[in-house]
């Protein structure tokens, strides 16, 4: 960022001062994790100009990274310019955590060549702030896979899932969620609780159903976006190539991707009374969602690997499941992820019949149609 910010930057610093303000990536990091948050504020760039084809009103967005070491992001807008702003500490946790899983000889061992990493056990370099998952940057033990295939995966995974969190951040745009929280209760959508609880007098049951919306928004745009990487590998770098050489290869790479992400907000039992006073609803909901959106695309574009979900969705979510476990203390249970899954039917639609009674909330906000949970016309 060099000495002084310039306007732009300021503005970000002023807007996000309370949540740690914009992030100084030059005077925190070495050289080379330098380059990659340069890189992904490219990609962020490409992927709004992408998607500027589909909506060509979509306002200058004003994106960056927030000096906060805790697991969040947030989008807003504020005194009429809109935002985004990522913490520092989630894109290192998810670099930190794919790398780890590449320098594991026992994760995803048929990428690169495995032999040359090491089976002793990677720690996250996780801490909690607050109750909050955040990064411990100050304790960090830093674990590159040493195959170089491995290490170019590593960074491809958290590219990945930086781009569904930001298509999901941008959804809250789109859709018109931060000019309806904006007007109506002056607040910002942040994605993990606050102590003080900015959002106001919003309802949880509106706060999760917008939050499944934009789940809906950044599943359906990486779809998208996959098919025209899938269809122009001229387009894309040596990596992707591999990752996005067809419709089945890239789920299986971007299912295991996302669960992975959602899996860091913490995995806990089914709780009806309990999960409904949260602002996401809980992961395996959210996954349900996902799932549920994938399905409807590949049905109605009849691909025809639409059998993907069927039979391999169980073995991607056991072994992203098992990568997780294996390089944090939590214990695999991917049993309670498959109860939590059917025993949360119910409240999923509840969720959906909600969406109902938001739809001519967010319209005046909005800056395309507003599809169902489970878009169908994509
Ligand atoms: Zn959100």
């Amino acid at each position: 960022m060099g000495e002084k910010m310039d306007e732009r930057e300021l503005k970000f610093d002023t807007t996000f001062k309370e949540r740690g303000g914009l992030f100084d990536a030059d005077r925190t990091l070495a050289l080379s994790t330098r380059k990659m948050f340069d890189d992904i504020k490219a990609d962020a760039g490409s992927i709004i100009d992408y998607l500027k084809l589909t909506y060509p009103n979509l306002p200058y967005i004003n994106l960056d990274f927030i000096n906060s070491p805790i697991i969040n992001a947030t989008a807003c807008r504020y005194k009429g310019e809109h935002y985004i702003g990522i913490n520092y500490g989630c894109f290192l946790l998810l670099y930190d955590m794919f790398s780890k899983m590449f320098a594991s000889q026992q994760i995803l061992n048929d990428i690169g060549n495995v032999a040359l990493e090491t089976d002793e056990r990677k720690n996250l370099s996780a801490i909690i702030i607050d109750g909050y998952v955040a990064f411990d940057l100050y304790n960090t033990r830093i674990c590159n896979p040493i195959d170089e295939v491995r290490g170019e995966f590593a960074m491809a995974y958290t590219a990945i899932a930086v781009r569904y969190l930001i298509f999901h951040e941008l959804g809250h745009i789109v859709r018109g969620h931060t000019g309806y929280l904006d007007d109506t209760y002056a607040s910002a959508f942040s994605e993990i609780e606050s102590p003080n609880n900015e959002d106001g007098k919003i309802k949880y049951i509106d706060r999760q159903t917008m939050e499944m919306d934009a789940d809906s928004f950044a599943t359906n745009h990486s779809h998208l976006r996959a098919i025209v990487e899938i269809n122009h590998p001229e387009m894309i770098p040596g990596i992707f190539k591999i990752i996005n050489k067809n419709i089945k290869t890239f789920y299986s790479h971007w299912i295991f991707v996302i669960y992975n992400l959602l899996r860091l907000f913490l995995l806990t039992e089914f709780n009806y009374d309990k999960n409904k006073l949260a602002k996401h609803p809980p992961q395996w909901m959210r996954m349900q969602l996902i799932l549920n959106n994938i399905h409807a695309i590949l049905m109605i574009n009849n691909f025809d690997n639409n059998d993907i979900i069927t039979s391999h969705l169980r073995n991607t979510i056991e072994s992203a499941e098992s990568a997780f476990c294996s390089i944090t203390f939590d214990t695999k249970n991917s049993e309670l992820f498959w109860l939590n899954f059917l025993q949360s039917e119910h409240y999923g639609k509840e969720i959906r019949y909600n969406w109902n009674n938001l739809i001519p909330l967010l319209k005046p906000y909005a800056l395309g149609k507003l599809p169902g949970l489970v878009d169908t016309e994509l």
